[in-house]
């Protein structure tokens, strides 16, 4: 299945959790919404479990979605409904709820954030009133790397195939560049990836851009091919 075919096959399933979830009068705000954010897997993973866990069990749409911040891979994002707004973290791959906005934080999660005190959380946490509507993915762009969530101009986490070789301008995680690197036939421990990290940093690392996204959804064959040869 193409990405575009795997994000139209997100966005049915959310319309039709969307039908089950909300009352007929928010249905067509709702499904504006999900149209908005189409190209955005993340943001469409994060409606999509919005609307399965309801997670305090009113039948609201989803009015709004902000982004608190990121760090590497994670996103703190904010869902508004009429009533009440929600907390989420999210990964490429991982919705977690962590309760209701503006709330307290866990403290692991808290420290994974890099915030030293709740105190220093409060201070982003802007009234729910004054949040933003979050832009990412509303023109045909997400802005963050479609394989491992960072934004542009940052560093990919290591191992996603995003990642552009700066010995050999190819794709990171399958050119040979790092046998040739560290001198072996087979790099299979953590010991050999900690110092391919360390020659890689000093080589330079090529942080992401996005027109380095090689399968985007429908406007190149990069992921389809990729599926193809498989
Ligand atoms: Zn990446
Ligand atoms: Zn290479």
């Amino acid at each position: 299945m193409s990405t575009s075919q795997q994000l139209d096959k997100l966005i049915e399933e959310i319309k039709l959790f969307i039908r089950y979830a909300v009352p007929e009068e928010e249905l067509g705000e709702a499904g504006a919404l999900v149209a908005r954010h189409r190209h955005h897997r993340r943001i469409l993973n994060l409606l999509r479990e919005y609307y399965v866990a309801l997670p305090d069990a009113r039948e609201e749409a989803v009015t709004r979605i902000t982004k608190l911040l990121q760090r590497q891979g994670v996103c703190l994002f904010v869902l508004s409904t009429t009533s009440t707004a929600h907390l989420y973290a999210v990964s490429v791959d991982e919705v977690v709820w962590l309760g209701e906005y503006p709330g307290e934080l866990d403290a692991e999660v808290l420290a994974f954030l890099g915030f030293s005190h709740q105190v220093e959380f409060k201070k982003i946490c802007v009234p729910i009133s004054d949040l933003e509507a979050y832009a990412g993915g509303v023109k045909d762009k997400s802005g963050e790397c479609p394989a491992c969530g960072v934004e542009e101009g940052e560093y990919h986490l290591l191992g996603c195939s995003v990642e552009v070789c700066p010995w050999c301008d190819g794709q990171l995680n399958k050119c040979n560049c790092r046998f040739e690197q560290l001198e072996a036939d087979m790099v299979d421990n953590e010991e050999q990836l900690e110092r391919f990290l360390d020659l890689l940093t000093a080589k330079g690392r090529i942080p992401f851009q996005e027109e380095h996204a090689p399968y985007y959804p429908g406007t190149s064959d990069g992921l389809d091919l990729d599926e193809k040869e498989r």
